[in-house]
């Protein structure tokens, strides 16, 4: 490596210390042209802080791994720009943003051997011979895999093949590690433990921004400081794991971010952040968060959307104090919790509630429901189904949220 190198490596690493790792700026990503374009990633805005992990959570399709192709170089974006520690990316091949990928499928190779897989990038990286090993066997280490380096991918197992593909993106010490549904291949049992190892593994690296790609909302609550959650190639909410889940923005994270019961309210009084509404016929009390950005604060006659968790809601006998007459309709016993459908009277639609152990109460019965007090959280109904407000065209969608 030259001097000239290391100034501009320098120059950079102080530039990371204002700038975010990471900026996505209004990325537009087709595929295919005209008629038959797919728009996989519309307007998307996401900052990533030096040393932050964010999880990009979301349903298959919804846009997760164009978003990380577009940061990585894989695909170029058909507007906006990309940059990494506020040097404008978009046009650099992926060797020249020195970013590490991690993806579900290993993408080992299986003639190399486990040394050879993760010295690879190494060379396209320029890094000098001499220097080789010992950032090999650094990287394995780090992923307790040391003492496999002779072997070849195929005699290893699923969760080892992984580790060694995310030894072969740490070994060119990137700023920036970008994991794509990187458990997706392993059985749950493993996933698990690899899930701590990962934890384990952004502790080890403070400095590295992390962007995590998944559908699995355990992962993303397990390892990101922030999740952004993603649906129909847009961006819907950003936000610490915590405020997501207590004070879901809209119904859809509402419901991807744990499962929700969305019942459909009036509200009736405010005060401060706590209301009285009615569903059906039931007044109950409920937890009033503000409103999302541009939507005004709860006031008397709004329409809303009251978000009761499954799990917070009791079944016990029709005669219960305070309870709500219910029946029935659908038990599925879960091992540790039974999934029980019901239909409650004076209450709009049905009522799911995560009840512990084995319900053993026929479907058809007639039981006593108890709610939470408060009952839940309101959701705006303005938000619901729509994504027009969030990362819609307006000139100041989305920058005030980041
Ligand atoms: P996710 O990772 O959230 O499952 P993707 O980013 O892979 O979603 O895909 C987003 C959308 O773009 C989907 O509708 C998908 O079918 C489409 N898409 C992805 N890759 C391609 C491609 N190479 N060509 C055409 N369409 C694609
Ligand atoms: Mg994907």
């Amino acid at each position: 490596m030259s001097d000239g190198d290391v100034q501009m490596k320098s120059a950079i690493s102080v530039a990371a210390t204002t700038e975010p790792a990471i900026v996505f700026d209004r990325v537009g990503v087709s595929y295919g042209r005209g008629r038959k374009a797919t728009v996989a990633l519309a307007d998307f805005t996401l900052r990533v802080a030096v040393g932050e992990t964010v999880a990009l959570l979301g349903p298959s399709g919804s846009g997760k791994s164009t978003a990380l192709k577009a940061l990585a170089g894989f695909v170029r974006p058909t507007s906006g720009a990309v940059r990494l520690a506020g040097r404008d990316v978009t046009d650099l091949s992926p060797a020249e943003r020195g970013i590490g990928v991690v993806v579900q499928s290993y993408a080992l190779f299986p003639h190399m051997t486990v040394h050879n897989n993760v010295a690879f990038g190494l060379k396209s990286h320029r890094v000098p011979r001499a220097e080789t090993a010992a950032r090999v066997a650094e990287a394995l280490d780090m992923v307790g895999m040391g003492g496999y380096a002779k072997r070849l991918p195929r005699e290893l197992s699923g969760g080892q093949q992984q580790r060694v593909a995310i030894a072969r993106a740490l070994a060119i010490k990137p700023s920036v590690l970008l994991l794509d549904e990187p458990l997706a291949a392993l059985d749950a049992q493993l996933r698990h433990s690899m899930l701590g190892e990962l934890q384990a593994l952004r502790k080890a690296l403070p400095d590295t921004a992390m962007l995590y790609v998944t559908h699995d909302q355990a992962e993303a609550l397990a390892l990101a400081d922030r999740i952004a959650v993603m649906r129909d190639s847009r961006l819907v909410d950003i936000d610490t794991a915590e405020n997501l889940w207590q004070r879901p923005p809209s119904d859809f994270t509402a419901g991807f971010l744990g499962g929700a019961n969305l019942v459909p309210c009036t509200v009736d009084h405010v005060t401060g952040t706590a209301a009285l509404v009615t569903a059906g016929t039931s007044t109950l009390r409920a937890q009033a968060p503000r409103p999302g950005v541009g939507l005004a604060d709860w006031a008397p006659g709004d329409d809303a959307q009251l978000c009761i968790r499954p799990h917070t809601i009791t079944i016990g006998k029709p005669g219960d104090r305070d309870a709500l007459r219910a029946t029935v309709l659908t038990s599925v016993w879960r091992g540790a919790s039974t999934r029980v459908e019901l239909s409650v009277d004076g209450l709009p639609g049905d009522l799911a509630a995560d009840v512990s152990g084995h319900f053993t109460t026929a479907v058809g019965s007639v039981v006593g429901v108890r709610l939470p007090d408060p009952a839940g959280v309101l959701i705006a109904r303005a938000v619901t189904g729509s994504t027009a407000e969030i990362g819609g065209s307006g000139a100041e969608s989305r920058g005030d949220t980041l």
